[in-house]
Parts: C-alpha cells; structure tokens; sequence
C-alpha cells in the first residue's frame, strides 16, 4: 500500500474528516472512528513513515514527540491520574490494520492487565 492509499495520508491531507482533538505542524490527534474505550485516540504525525521499524536515527525525534503529545493530552483531559495506556501495532501479528504510523491513546475506564489474551 502506498502513502497516497492510507486513510491516515487522507485524513492528514483534509481529504477524509475527522474529529480532530490537536494538531501542529508535525502532527494529528484524531478520535478513533471504531473506539475500543471512552478515551480513543489516535496520534498520527504529518510525514509518512510506514511503522515503528522505519523509525531511525533521523525521524527518532518525532517518534518520541508523538509520545510527548499523547501524554499532554492525557493530562488535558485529566485521564493521567486514574492512567492511561499507550499502544502501538506493528505488522500482522500485532494486527496493524493501517500501514501508517500512529499510536493509540486509550483510557476512561480500568483497561484491565495487558496480556489477557495468552
Ligand atoms: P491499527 O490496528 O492499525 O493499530 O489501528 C488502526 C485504527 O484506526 C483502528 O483502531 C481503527 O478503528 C482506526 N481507523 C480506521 N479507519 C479510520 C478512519 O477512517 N478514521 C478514524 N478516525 N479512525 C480510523
């Protein structure tokens, strides 16, 4: 799939809608369109980079950045004290769906342990 293909690459463009929570110039937090919790977001930056194993030495710094604005905005709307978790699928086995980077922000409720699905 190419850059041009991904629903990501669309939204960042404006050419599909989304319910955007920040933006600057190097990314997007939207609300996930299917939310798997009350809090469901998406933090996408604003260049294309496939997934985490495209992160190197000179896009590091803006893999990091999506992290630092995931945790902003989980103390924005004031879902850091109760937690929050962060998540990032690469590839099949962890069912990456959209082969654009992005990292899922979730909370408002207990999410339960990380591996209950043995
Ligand atoms: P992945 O499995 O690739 O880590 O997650 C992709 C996420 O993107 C899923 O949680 C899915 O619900 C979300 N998603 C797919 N299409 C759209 C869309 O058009 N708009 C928004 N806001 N989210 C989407």
């Amino acid at each position: 799939m190419t850059e041009e293909q991904t629903i990501f690459h669309k939204i960042i463009q404006g050419k599909i809608k989304a319910d955007i929570i920040y933006q600057d110039k190097y990314l997007m937090a939207i609300k996930d369109i299917n939310p798997q919790s009350p809090v469901h977001i998406l933090i996408i930056p604003k260049t294309y980079i496939p997934n985490s194993n495209y992160i190197n030495k000179t896009n590091k710094k803006l893999f990091g950045y999506m992290f630092y604005i995931a945790i902003k905005i989980a103390k924005k709307i004031k879902i850091d004290k109760d937690g929050y978790r962060i998540i990032l699928n690469c590839n099949k086995n962890a069912g990456q769906e959209i082969f654009y980077l992005h990292i899922h922000l979730l909370g408002g409720k207990n999410l339960g342990t990380l591996l209950n699905n043995k």
